[in-house]
This record gives structure tokens, sequence and C-alpha cells, in this order.
């Protein structure tokens, strides 16, 4: 008898046997897909590990529906990194399968899909069978079917492959697919061709234009939009404006009166000289890159320590390129793709076809094709830009792995399992494959500073910006004494007012970084001090003026702003704290004649509702931009001379052990904003404790003294990297029920750890969607045998679970939880 061993993409520990012919025991080779049944009636597509003979001994093996790869779609590294993931995160290994295929990879009977409409013929129809066929008129009565339906329809369930050649085909798409293909932005703007901009040939232009009046009146209507703002001129706008259509601008082009061109050139190219060959390095570069090297014969991974603006990424784009040139798969991972098409478009420019982006929000066929690719190491997809779960991509032949901004917290992967670290998981992929690793990074974590400067990684610095540009100059203003000298306008001090307004008049740009969004996040009573809850959560309702509502960050619950309060029914209800929406109100009436801008998840939602913004900002179309922490991605805007951190002090009191180190990360990087051209920037930063250490050390620019000062409390403290930490969170809907659970649980691991355990406890906000939550945090010391620890959480866990009533508590364990 001939058995073989799966993967399930579901959370059971082991793997699954089931019987096969002797055939299929010499066809399927691990890595490829097989559909099985499962329970009484499911399907799951799952993937084989081995072939063998031994009969299972506690359970009857089932036989396995079908084959549903010829060849395997993943090499035997990826399943050895998968089984390191799933021991390390202690998850299954159905939940990294689940988190590393793209879900086209998935079907299963529970899968929904959908049939898409378009209204181009369809040319491909002649080439589906007849079931195929029948799935397609199976939708003109349902427009969405589970795959199981599918099967019963058919009455057979043997479909798999049918669907996956009508999502082949563009013909049906899976329910959970958002489709945000990958679209550099092509607006396109108009100006005159430099033969017409001289003065007299504008009369010479009109005098030509005699007989074409409409053409006449575009090119007047030019030059009123022209003398309106100095700003580039859309071809959109030009239309709406003179009433035109595209084809009679497109006649004006064709003279060679105008010239259009597109944004996306425009961006990358900022010295005005047209070709995309990979940049000269300067001497700091140059330095830089050789250290790296050489820093690669005794060490796998290197930390590239740049201020900002230092050219940190013209160092990655050579490395790179050497291991391009070697034949070898690179991988470039950033915290989110979303936040960074500038960049994408920088590599575009330098490496083109050997370049393909992978992002989990592109279509099937995108991350299909990207998947493919790699997986035969096609030449087109050498060099991989990806954010975390890039990883996952079947690479077999990595030589490199560049992982950028390496401190963003967006590498971690906090829901669902496998809760991995993509910085940290890369390292490992690259060990497992011989590959090097370089971390770059302006503010690096403290881990890593640590592993760089105990000598485990290698360390380059680069400590001066590209092309002699001074680092900005910081000030810190005191908000607590302008306030008692009366000389704050809300939330403005006269000083930051005072630079805007400067900044402003020289025609420059002006960022400024608040640390929540909404308009105020808590409503209070003057008569009472209620506050009003979200029902579902422990938190207070955040004010969004916009929409006139009180909203749960947690949940999305909302109701209309009261105006009366709920307990007392007193009218005297007043807001405090402030967030992006109250700046954005304030600085409209400081500044009515600017243009200004908000950035944060209210109004990025949606497909490039952030590239919109970025775009606008570029173009100049916006004067002042507020935002979140989104600003702080990395951005290259050439005209921005001023930040402005409204109040320093929220992020410093966030109850969170690396609070102070990512205050200076994300005060240093959102100041790094500022001044990235000759003219140096200048960065205000208010606070109620302008003396506190870590604005100092952000105002010296000194990495070093936070560095030193945050070791030394992570060492009086015990926390990482003096020790690793795995949180274990309960959750349950009943109070007294978590209560037990987690003191039960707690207990039973203070038995075994002693003092290591701190908790149960809840966390800031200790129910959320109606359900409790408690808190128990284990500390490893660095000696500790990390494996053993782990097998005794999973033994507790697992008595745990034994006991009747405990059963329908959740636990989450979280490696690495920072
Ligand atoms: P970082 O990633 O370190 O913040 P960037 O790589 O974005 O810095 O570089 C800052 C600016 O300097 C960019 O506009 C970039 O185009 C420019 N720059 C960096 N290195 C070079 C170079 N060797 N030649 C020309 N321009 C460069
Ligand atoms: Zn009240
Ligand atoms: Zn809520």
């Amino acid at each position: 008898m001939y058995f073989v061993d799966v993967i399930l993409p579901i959370p059971v520990d082991n793997a699954f046997t089931y019987r096969i012919s002797e055939a299929e025991y010499s066809f399927i080779k691990p890595g490829m897909r097989l559909a099985v049944p499962f329970g009484k009636s499911k399907i799951y597509t799952s993937m084989a590990l081995s072939v063998h003979q031994n009969e299972p001994r506690i359970y009857e093996a089932k036989e396995i529906e079908q084959i549903l790869d010829e060849t395997p779609i993943v090499h035997p590294e990826q399943l050895t990194f998968w089984k390191w993931m799933a021991e390390y995160y202690m998850c299954t290994l159905g939940e990294v399968m689940r988190a590393a295929l793209p879900g086209a990879f998935l079907l299963e009977s529970e899968t929904i899909i959908k049939r898409i409409v378009k209204n181009s013929s369809q040319p491909h129809l002649d080439v589906l069978d007849e079931e195929a066929e029948m799935i397609l008129q199976a939708f003109e009565n349902k427009p969405i079917l589970r795959v199981s339906e599918v099967m019963q329809l058919l009455g057979k369930k043997r479909v798999l492959p049918s669907i996956k050649t009508l999502i082949d085909l563009d013909l049906v798409m899976l329910d959970q697919e958002i489709y945000e293909s990958y679209k550099p932005k092509l607006i396109s703007y108009v100006r005159l061709t430099p033969d017409y901009e001289v003065e007299n040939m504008m009369h010479q232009a009109l005098d030509e234009l005699d007989k074409a009046p409409k053409q006449r009146e575009i090119l007047l209507t030019y030059f009123s939009l022209q003398a309106r703002s100095k700003k580039a001129i859309k071809s959109k706008d030009l239309q709406d404006a003179s009433s035109a259509t595209a084809a009679q601008i497109k006649a004006l082009v064709s003279k060679g009166i105008f010239e259009t061109y597109k944004i996306q050139k425009d961006r990358i190219i900022y010295s005005g000289n047209e070709d995309s060959k990979i940049k000269d390095l300067n001497k700091q570069q140059e330095r830089a890159l050789k250290e790296i090297k050489e820093s690669y014969s005794n060490h796998e991974v290197c930390l590239l320590h740049g201020v900002t603006a230092s050219g940190k990424t013209e160092v990655y784009v050579n490395l790179i390129k050497s291991y391009l040139d070697a034949g070898k798969q690179v991988l470039y991972l950033l915290p989110e793709i979303a936040l960074t098409t500038q960049l994408v478009s920088r590599l575009q420019e330098y490496f083109g076809n050997q370049l393909s982006v992978f992002h989990s929000k592109y279509s099937v066929h995108e991350r299909v094709e990207v998947w493919n690719n790699v997986l035969n190491i096609e030449s087109k997809a050498q060099l991989i830009l990806g954010a975390r779960s890039a990883l996952f991509l079947p690479f077999s032949n990595l030589g490199l792995v560049v992982v950028d901004e390496e401190h963003e917290s967006s590498y971690k992967q906090y829901d669902p399992a496998p809760r991995y670290q993509a910085r940290d998981a890369g390292i490992v992929l690259a060990s497992l494959q011989n590959a090097k690793v370089l971390l770059g990074s302006a503010t690096p974590s403290l881990e890593t500073y640590y592993n760089a400067s105990s000598g485990k990684y290698g360390l380059v610095t680069m400590r001066e910006r590209y092309g002699n540009i001074l680092m900005p100059e910081n000030s810190i203003i005191d908000i607590q004494d302008r306030q008692r000298k009366k000389r704050m306008t809300g939330h403005f001090s006269d000083d930051l007012q005072r630079a805007i307004t400067d900044a402003l008049a020289l025609g420059e740009q002006v960022i400024l970084f608040q640390n929540r969004r909404g308009y105020s996040p808590i409503l209070e009573c003057n008569t009472c001090g209620h506050a009003p809850q979200c029902p579902n959560c422990d938190v207070s309702l955040t004010y969004h003026k916009h929409k006139e509502q009180l909203r749960c960050h947690y949940c999305g619950y909302h109701i209309a702003m009261l105006q009366k309060c709920m307990a007392c029914g007193s009218a005297e209800l007043d807001t405090k704290g402030f967030g992006t929406e109250q700046i954005e109100t304030e600085l409209k009436a400081l500044y009515p004649d600017y243009a200004i801008g908000r950035m944060d998840s209210d109004t990025t939602r949606g497909k490039f509702g952030f590239e919109k913004i970025i775009t606008a900002f570029e173009q100049g179309e916006i004067d002042i931009l507020v935002g979140t922490q989104m600003l702080t991605k990395g951005l290259d805007f050439r005209n921005v001379t001023l930040v402005g951190i409204l109040n320093a002090d929220n992020m410093l009191n966030i109850p969170d052990f690396r609070a102070h180190e990512r205050s200076f990360q994300l005060i240093q990087q959102v100041s790094g904003r500022a001044g990235r051209t000759e003219k140096r920037g200048t960065v205000l930063i208010q606070s109620y404790n302008p003396h506190h250490q870590i604005l100092q050390q952000v105002s010296m620019n000194d990495y070093e003294a936070m560095y030193h000062e945050q070791l030394e409390e992570r060492h009086i403290y015990k926390y990482p990297p003096f020790c690793r930490l795995i949180k274990i969170t309960l959750k349950h809907k009943d109070f007294q029920k978590i209560e037990e659970a987690s003191q039960w649980l707690g207990q039973a691991l203070k038995n075994i750890f002693r003092d290591e355990i701190l908790g149960p406890e809840p966390p800031p906000v200790s129910r959320i969607r109606n359900e409790y939550h408690r808190n128990i945090l284990i500390k490893i010391p660095r000696k500790q045998s990390l494996t053993k620890t782990k097998q005794a959480i999973l033994k507790v866990r697992t008595s745990f679970l034994s006991i009747s009533q405990f059963r329908s508590v959740k636990i989450v364990i979280n490696v690495d939880n920072y």
C-alpha cells in the first residue's frame, strides 16, 4: 500500500496521511498540490510532503481526490523554510502554508467564487471544456457560488481544475480577491514646447492658429491657467477648462506648440538628465559598498546605518546589480508597497524587466505569474520587490536579501498566524539558501544595532547626506511655556506659525505630523465627566468632525455626534486631545490662501488613495500636508523645507517598552523629509516635556546616545535584546471565564518558569469586539533553551485545552511579540 503525507491549510498540528495508487506514488513529488477530502464533505487543496509505505496506525487513510499539479509549485527549500517558521513561531504548517501560497493556489470546497463580467467580448470561450461551460452557466442564476455548490451542480468532486482554468482566463475570481494591480502613475501633463516658450513665439503661435479658433482658445486658456499658478498643468484640466477634446489638444501637440509629458518620468529624474543608468556613487557610498562586500567574507548579515537622504538606495542598487549580474535572485523587502511607489518607480527605471513586484493585494494573475517566474528562475523575476509575504516566493537561487527600513514595525505580522517578523525570517531564509542579507535604516531597531555592534552582523555607517546637504536643524518648542505666554493659536505655537508662513511665502512646502487621526480622540462631559465608550470595546469613542460622528478605532462602531451628555444630559461637551482632522481645520483658518492636504488612514482608503495624495503633494498641488506616521515611510519630496511635529508627547507616553525607541525613530524619520535639496531644512518639535532625553537626542541627531541609554534600560528591566519574549493572549466573551482561565494558565506557567512570567493582565484595551483579553508575558533569558521552553509551553497549553470548561477560550501565542 502507498501513502502520501500532506499539509492541510487548516490549524491542525500534524501532517495527514492519505492513500494513493502505485502510479501516483511514483508521480507525486513533494511540493505538488493534491485535492483531498476532509471531514464529512469538505475538499481541501493540500500539499504533498512525502510519499511512503507506512500505514498510519490511529486512523484509516482516505484516498486523495486528485493530483492538481504536474510539477511541484514550491521547491524543497520552501518546505524547509515553512517547517522552520511553524516551529519558531509556534503555529501549524497549515497556517504557514495558507500565508505562503497565493489564494488562487488554495481552492477548496468552502472557497467562494464570483463571475467576472466584462463588457468586452470574451475571446476564450471556445477553448472551454464542457465542465467549465456548465460552471459558467451556473452563474447565470447565482452571481456567487461556493466551490461545494459547483460540486453539487456537476454531480462530482473533481471540479478544481475547471475552476482553475476559469480563474486563469479571468472569467471567475475568488471572492476575497481585491484587484489593485500595480499601475505606475501616468498622469499626462501639458506644456509649451521649448520653441514656443519664448515671448514673441507666443504671438506667432496665436497668429498661426487664426484659422483654428478652437485650438486658439485652448492656447489662450493655457496661458490663463499658467498665469494663475506656477503649477504643472494636467492635460485633463486644460481639456476641462477650455471644454476641448483630447483630440484638439493632440492637434496642438502635432503642430509642435504643446508637448505632453508623464509624471512617472518626472518624479524619477531629478537632475533633468534623461538616462536611467545606475548613478555613480560618491565617495561615501563607494566606501559603504566596499565595506558591505568585505563584511560578507565573515558575516551573513550586514547593517547599513545611513542617515536620511545619505543615498542608501543607490548603495542597495549597486549591490543588487552585482548579484543579478552573477545570475542570482535578489529579494528586496519593503515595509509596505502601497507607501513606497516612489521607490518602486526608481528601481523599475534601473532594472526594468528584471524586476517584479509582489504584493498580496495584486490580482491572482500578477501574483501567480510572479510566483511561476520565480519558481522557474526566469530572468524577468530575478529581482523581487515585495512586502513581507514575498518571503514565501519559491526562490531556489537566492543571492541577496535587502531589508529596507529594517526598523519598521510593519515587518511583524500580528494576525493571523504565522505571527512572523519578516526581517528575522528573511535572515533565516537567506541562511537556508546561502544568501547574504543587507539591513538598511537611518534609525535601526535596537536589536539590530545590538547585533551589529556586538559583531554578530557587519556594520557600515554613512553619516553625511548625499550632495553635501545638511541634516535639518531641529528645535524643540516648549508648548507649556507658549500657553502661559498666550502665544498659542489652537495647537500652533507662534514659532511654528511663523516658520510655516515664511516657508509658504517662499513657495516651499510644509509637512506636519500628528500621531493621531480623527478630530479629537475623546469627548468629555464638563458637568459629570462622562466620556462616551464603544459598547463592544473598552475604549472611548473618537470624534470625527467631517462626518459628525463618534467612532471606535478598534471595531469601527460609530454613532452620530452627541448633542447632550448620555449620562447627565448636560449640553456642555468638550473635546480632549486632538488628531489630524482638527489640525487640518485649524490650518484652513490660519492659512486660507493655501492648499491643505491630509494623509491618514481615513483619507487614503480605497484604491490609490495614498498615491493620489502623494502625487498631488509632489506636483505642488498641496502646500501643507498633515499626516500620521504614514508620512515617515521614506518619501522623497524635493520642495519640503519645514517639518512640524505638533505634539511629541503622546508617542513618548505609550505604555510599551519600545515607546521611546519608536518615538525617536518616528520623529527622526519625519524630520528626514525636510530639506532634501540644497536648502537646509528646519524641524520644529512641540512638546510639554522639552527636556525629555529622547527629544534631546532627536534634536542632536544622536542615535548612539539614544541606543546606549535605551539599551541600559532594557538591561535593567530585562527586555530584548537581553531576553526573548513570548506573549500569550487569551480571549473570551465571558468575563468570569477569562478570569479563571487566565489565572489557571498563569499559575501553570509560573510553576515551570517562576518569575519569568508576567501577568495575567488585562491589556490597555481589555475588551475588543465584545471579547475580553488577558495577556501573559514570558521572558526567556538568552541562555535558556528556546526549544525546550517552547515545548514546555505547548505542554501546558495541551493540559489547559483538556479542561472542558476552558475549551472555548481562544489562545494566541506570539513569539517575539514586540
Ligand atoms: P536614503 O534612502 O538614504 O534616505 P536616497 O537613496 O533616497 O537616501 O537618496 C537621497 C537623494 O540623493 C535621492 O534624491 C537620490 O536620488 C540622490 N542620490 C543619492 N545617491 C546619488 C548618486 N550617487 N548620484 C546622484 N544622486 C544620488
Ligand atoms: Zn454628563
Ligand atoms: Zn469598538
